[in-house]
């Protein structure tokens, strides 16, 4: 029998512990930790994406400010409100939700956010800082994957992890998380020969592909453990991930669900990170 991995359930405990931290921290202080975010345009997963995190801190006694610019705002513009929040001393975390309209840069845009209130830890000093082994703001859904697997008790050290997908908010930062938990970690990518020989092999499968059911139960060693982080919909419209859930699953040790899987983590490691931002800027007042 396989073990379902609840998600919504590890968030939920996580984000009552953030939410008794971050009360007892605001008491100290005299203010609540805040995370300004951006929204530009209208794209309707981002609208939801931004209404999940303003709901997750409402739950974690985080205050949320929010930031809705019309489709046409200028890359200047954006800047120049990132500007004004990085030096603004009430705000510890800013986030810009992506995508952005095609005429603005994210890379500038990322690279713009203080590295102090980087909660995504999307900015390059984060990501050089995971890196070279520091202490930094983790990408939010790498962080998640691993309380994940550890909430499962996975064995990670020494066995074999393979990532297939290499974005630098999902394949590259889980790898480099799997390495410093000691698995040995294998990075596919769409021109990676004889994949499914490569997922076959895997102790550890994290799909971050964006195709729904691409991973099939062909490609899975048996006892596998699976982390779908895919977010998709099926041929009739539901929301699926990139895993063929219903196919693997009996395969495996254990296995995320789409949706309550790494989606509430994802959020749930943003509400962690602010905290964590709010400490570091309390503790320089
Ligand atoms: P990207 O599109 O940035 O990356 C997709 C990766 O998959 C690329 O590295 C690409 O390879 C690889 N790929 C595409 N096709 C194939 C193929 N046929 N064979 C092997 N590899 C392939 O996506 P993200 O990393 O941003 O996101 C991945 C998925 O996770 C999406 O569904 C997204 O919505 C979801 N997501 C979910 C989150 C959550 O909280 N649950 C958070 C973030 C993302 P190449 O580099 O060669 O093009």
């Amino acid at each position: 029998m396989y073990l379902i991995i609840d998600g919504k359930k590890l968030a939920a405990s996580m984000r009552e512990d953030i939410a008794a931290r971050a009360a007892s921290a605001a008491e100290k202080n005299g203010r609540r930790p805040c995370l300004a975010v951006i929204k530009v345009g209208s794209d309707p997963a981002s609208q939801t994406y931004v209404k999940n995190k303003e709901k997750a801190c409402a739950a974690c006694s985080i205050e949320s400010l929010k930031y809705e610019l019309p489709e046409t705002t200028s890359e200047d513009e954006l800047l120049a409100l990132i500007a004004s929040l990085n030096g603004d001393s009430r705000v510890d975390g800013i986030l810009c939700q992506l995508p952005l309209p095609k005429h603005i840069d994210e890379g500038r845009i990322t690279d713009a956010i203080s590295p102090e209130k980087d909660v995504d830890g999307f900015s390059p000093v984060s990501l050089g800082k995971l890196l070279s082994g520091k202490d930094s703001f983790l990408p939010c859904t790498p962080a998640g994957i691993i309380k994940l697997l550890k909430s499962a008790a996975t064995p990670i050290a020494g066995k074999h992890c393979v990532i297939i997908g290499r974005s630098s908010i999902v394949g590259k930062p889980s790898a480099l998380l799997m390495l410093r938990e000691n698995a040995t970690v294998t990075v596919c990518h769409s021109r990676t020969e004889h994949l499914a020989d490569e997922v076959r092999r895997a102790d550890i499968v994290i799909a971050a592909v964006g195709k729904a059911k691409f991973v099939t139960a062909d490609m899975i060693k048996d006892g596998a453990t699976v982390i779908d982080v895919g977010i998709n919909r099926d041929e009739s419209g539901r929301l699926c991930g990139d895993v063929d859930f219903e196919n693997v699953a009996p395969k495996c040790r254990a296995i995320t669900p789409v949706p309550g899987g790494v989606g509430p983590m994802t959020v749930t490691m943003l509400m962690e990170n602010t905290l964590k931002a709010f400490e570091m800027h309390c503790k320089k007042q």
